[in-house]
């Protein structure tokens, strides 16, 4: 089997966003629906009899044809070259759900049948219902995921979330093997979303965001693989990988494009062991990068967990020169006293209160407050989730330093990234 990722066309980066903001009105108001996540299953099987362009096609087909049958108050989304959401409104009762879960099945079916002489597409569909897990909106979307992933496992073709699917998934599904074989085929790899000045407009870097576009049913949410590797113990290897890459291409750019910084997100476990001091020293001096070119991103409740042997990890961080920022921030209880004795050069404001600044108050009293407690502790901030220009002159207005989002640019892989800021620099292309 061929381990290399397929850009199919009509496809390009991944993202959630709209269908975010529908879900999180709904749990607003109490409703009852349905989140399935749709993973469209055989993608290289259909690649290699018909081609990448006619299996593109069969895609966006299949697409089109779930936005059909769409009723009103429904969403459809699409989040990754065969990744796709589904919200149903109204829907109280699994049987409902399992019935129109069946008819998607057999959209798909017939997509690929009406292409020369094809197997009808399989799909594997996670459901999470609520109020039945009452959870906020990307919770939810992780949660449908992990169903869809346990079904496959099961080979069931339509799965509910039970409490249980996620522990049982990291042990059945071989986890282990699989995240072992990604990371040396290259089916793990990095994606680099820009950063820019609030002030220039200027990309002052990036956040390296991790990308698993597993073989056999394409791409994995981080959200969902990073908890499972916790589970599985090989959290450390990842975040050893996302270091080095993030330092290898470091040392590509920092002749183009000096003071560029990328920021590595880790996890709670990771930020209270000193071992992640050395990774960075050594991945640092390896590829010849400054350690102020390196930002770790931790969440404002890891630091919660275990505070002393937090602290003590990002104290090191610090002394060796590579930054901190506090990501998330906003959905923890840090009080005053405890930000003041923070060691963090960074507070990254979470993207649910950006998204929500211009449409509701407390949202925008919250990112309000967030830029003040950030300037008044001489810490810089960065909005992410900017998805318009109405939010970026806001922020700017706000004296917000750093923006994120996809108003700017989705997640990139490397090449890409490069190619974005070249041209947003006015440079030309390099010479190879
Ligand atoms: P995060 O650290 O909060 O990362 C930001 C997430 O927001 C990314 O999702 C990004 O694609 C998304 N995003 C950025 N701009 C916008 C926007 O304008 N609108 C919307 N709706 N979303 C936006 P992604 O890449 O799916 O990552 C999800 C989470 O997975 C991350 O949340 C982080 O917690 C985790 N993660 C990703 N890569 C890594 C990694 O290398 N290591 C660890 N430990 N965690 C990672
Ligand atoms: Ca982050
Ligand atoms: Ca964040």
């Amino acid at each position: 089997m061929s381990t290399t990722s397929i850009q199919l066309p009509f496809f390009q980066g991944a993202g959630i966003s709209k269908a975010g903001h529908k879900i999180a009105l709904a749990i607003r108001d109490d409703d009852d629906f349905a989140v399935m996540i749709v993973h469209v299953l055989g993608v290289e099987r259909l690649c290699a009899s018909i081609g990448h362009q006619e299996a593109g096609a069969v895609l966006q087909e299949f697409f089109l044809e779930l936005c059909a049958i769409a009723r009103k108050n429904d969403t459809v989304e699409r989040l990754g070259d065969r990744k796709f959401l589904v919200v149903l409104q109204g829907l109280r009762n699994r049987g409902h759900v399992s019935l129109a879960a069946q008819k998607i099945e057999r959209i798909a079916a017939k997509c690929a049948a009406t292409k020369l002489q094809t197997k009808p597409l399989k799909t594997s569909i996670g459901i999470v219902m609520f109020p039945e897990q009452r959870e906020d909106e990307s919770e939810l979307m992780r949660l449908a995921e992990v169903a869809s992933l346990d079904g496959l496992q099961k080979n069931e073709s339509i799965s509910f979330y039970e409490p249980q699917s996620a522990e049982r998934l990291a042990i059945d599904w071989g986890l282990e093997d699989r995240l072992r074989r990604a990371l040396e085929s290259g089916d793990l790899d990095l994606h680099f979303q820009p950063q820019i000045s609030c002030v220039t407009g200027d990309i002052i870097g990036a956040e390296a965001l991790m990308r698993w576009n597993e073989p056999e049913i394409g791409a994995i949410s981080p959200d969902v693989f990073i908890e499972l590797a916790e589970s599985t113990g090989q959290i450390a290897e990842l975040t050893h990988f996302a270091i080095q890459q993030a330092c290898r291409l470091l040392g590509k750019w920092q002749d183009s494009f000096p003071g560029f910084c990328v920021a590595v997100n880790v996890t709670p476990s990771t930020i209270q062991n000193m071992d992640i001091v050395d990774t960075i020293k050594s991945a640092s001096s390896i590829w010849g990068v400054r350690p102020g070119a390196l930002t770790i991103e931790v969440t404002e409740n890891a630091l919660m967990t275990d505070r002393d042997a937090s602290h003590a990890v990002l104290t090191r961080i610090r002394e060796f020169g590579a930054r901190v920022s506090i990501d998330d921030f906003g959905t923890g209880y840090s009080s005053f006293a405890y930000l003041k004795q923070l060691p963090a050069d960074e507070l990254k404001i979470d993207r649910t209160f950006v998204m929500g600044m211009l449409t509701d108050e407390s949202d925008r009293k919250i990112v309000e407050h967030s830029i003040g407690i950030a300037k008044s502790f001489g810490l810089s901030v960065v909005a992410e989730g900017v998805e318009d220009a109405e939010s970026l002159d806001y922020l700017r207005k706000l004296k917000c330093d750093i923006a994120q989002g996809f108003f700017i640019c989705k997640p990139l892989p490397a090449d890409d990234f490069e190619a974005f800021c070249r041209k947003s620099a006015g440079m030309a292309e390099p010479a190879d």
